[in-house]
């Protein structure tokens, strides 16, 4: 069996299915969960060149339990309702999952971004971010995106001035979308966010001797191996961070014009480097090329890390993979009948709406700031320095020993944003991945990760409609 006609949100709703079945939960509250909210279409025309071309879009608000929603903007040229229905689906679990308060949404612009100008991607995003005020589907309060497949920092700078245009001096305006240039009221650490969450994802998941040995492994990544297909902005985080900070070998890597491989260890530092001067990931010295941009997600690996678009590992390749675990860094990438068989091969699926959740907990981080007018660390950062040098004058005094100036300056330094950035998104990781790993543990009906996931977040969805005094 092929991917080619499994609906999204049906795969989405076929997951929530399974691990409703159990919860303890009323059929209304947990159909209320499902369902989406509020459903956004829209077409409008733009000017290309001398001809006008109608754009399709679409903002899906999945579940407005809290607000604002929240979720990316995507841009592709296969984007429809269903894709997007999905995707804002899981981000409602997502947020639900890291203790974010927001409830889910999801964008999306049916174009393919290379196909434009920059000029033209403006006008189109710029026309796009004016629907959404229009209709309030946008606003620090209301529904705040993000980047997403295809968009980035550029184009939330230009969905912000947009909004800021029809503004009248709202106080908050600028959190109305996250991901923006740090210049323009971002935060740092936030482009690598969902790569580096998904690091620390795995790095707590492996940490664990009993779950290890379970799959064949020593407790730990160093020397792992790891196949990476997907070189845009979360498969390329993941894959240095995991490479620099975790000691991973990245042994084969997949992207559009084909996948490479070396048993050694690939360089994604030198990798993309090539990338950027070739083109292409394919001719890295050391690596051979595989025949098909597919193959590399069958080779042996410890970890396999799909972190391109959604159905890459579907019921015909499923059989096929020799990963001893699965790190969906992208959002949906594994089809429910190729999980199955994942599941009977005794193979680990870490589940997008957890490993890939680095990306709207930073997002929170950067909304926080906004809404706070402050750089996380100006209050206390001079503070704690001061107070570490006294400790340390104090041990100096004590002892009758001095520390090294490189030691002294190691200990005594405050903590920066993007100190606190980090900190906070691998504690988010961390108790995050024991939030579902209990209910693996505890609830006798579930048995993988992905529906231990899915109760975690539902159960909080439903302890918040009970608190709201809906399903009593
Ligand atoms: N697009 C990202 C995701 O799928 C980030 C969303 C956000 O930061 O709001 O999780």
């Amino acid at each position: 069996m092929s991917n080619k006609h499994y609906s999204f949100i049906k795969g989405v709703e076929d997951y929530f299915d399974k691990a409703a079945a159990a919860t303890n939960l009323p059929e209304g509250l947990l159909a209320q969960i499902k369902a989406c909210n509020a459903i956004y279409k829209m077409q409008f025309p733009v000017k290309i060149g001398k001809e006008y071309q109608v754009i399709e879009a679409y903002r899906v608000q999945h579940s407005q339990h809290r607000l604002p929603t929240k979720g990316g903007i995507r841009y592709a040229p296969n984007v429809n309702q269903d894709e997007v229905m999905a995707l804002a689906s899981l981000m409602s679990f997502k947020c639900a999952i890291v203790d974010v308060p927001f409830g889910g949404a999801k964008g999306g612009v049916k174009i393919n971004p290379r196909d434009y100008t920059v000029g033209q991607l403006q006008k189109i995003t710029r026309r796009y971010a004016a629907e959404l005020v229009k209709k309030n589907f946008i606003g620090p309060g209301l529904d705040v995106p993000a980047p997403d497949y295809g968009t980035g920092s550029r184009e939330m700078a230009w969905i912000l001035d947009t909004y800021l245009a029809f503004g009248k001096g709202e106080i908050d305006a600028v959190g109305c979308v996250t991901g923006k240039p740090v210049k323009l009221n971002g935060i740092r650490g936030r482009t690598e966010a969902t790569g580096r969450g998904v690091f620390y994802a795995l790095k707590e998941a492996m940490s664990i001797k009993e779950d290890m040995k379970a799959l064949g492994l020593e407790p730990g990544t160093e020397g792992k191996t790891m196949v990476i297909q997907g070189m845009g902005n979360v498969g390329s985080y993941t894959g240095t961070i995991s490479q620099d900070e975790g000691g991973f070998k990245i042994i084969g890597v997949a992207e559009y014009e084909g996948s490479i491989h070396n048993e050694k260890g690939i360089d994604v530092h030198a990798l993309l480097k090539h990338r950027k001067k070739t083109g292409s990931i394919l001719d890295f010295p050391g690596a051979k090329n595989l025949k098909t941009r597919e193959a590399a997600l069958e080779l042996k690996c410890d970890v396999l890390v799909p972190a391109a678009l959604e159905h890459q590992i579907h019921g015909g390749n499923a059989k096929n993979i020799k990963a001893k675990i699965i790190a969906e860094a992208a959002n949906g990438p594994v089809t429910p009948d190729a999980e199955a068989i994942l599941l009977k091969k005794g193979i680990v699926v870490i589940p997008d709406m957890y490993i890939n959740a680095g990306g709207v907990t930073v997002s929170y981080f950067e909304w926080l700031k906004n809404l706070s007018h402050m750089r996380f660390g100006r209050m206390e950062k001079r503070f704690d320095q001061q107070t570490y040098e006294n400790i340390v004058g104090l041990v100096e005094k004590t002892t009758g020993q001095k520390v090294g100036a490189k030691e002294r300056a190691m200990i005594t330094r405050g903590a920066d944003e993007i100190d606190l950035v980090r900190s906070g998104l691998q504690e988010t990781m961390i108790t995050a991945y024991h939030g579902i790993r209990e209910i693996l543990k505890k609830n006798k009906k579930v048995d993988d990760l992905r529906s231990a996931a899915f109760v975690n977040s539902i159960e909080k969805i439903a302890s918040d409609y009970i608190s709201l005094g809906i399903f009593p």
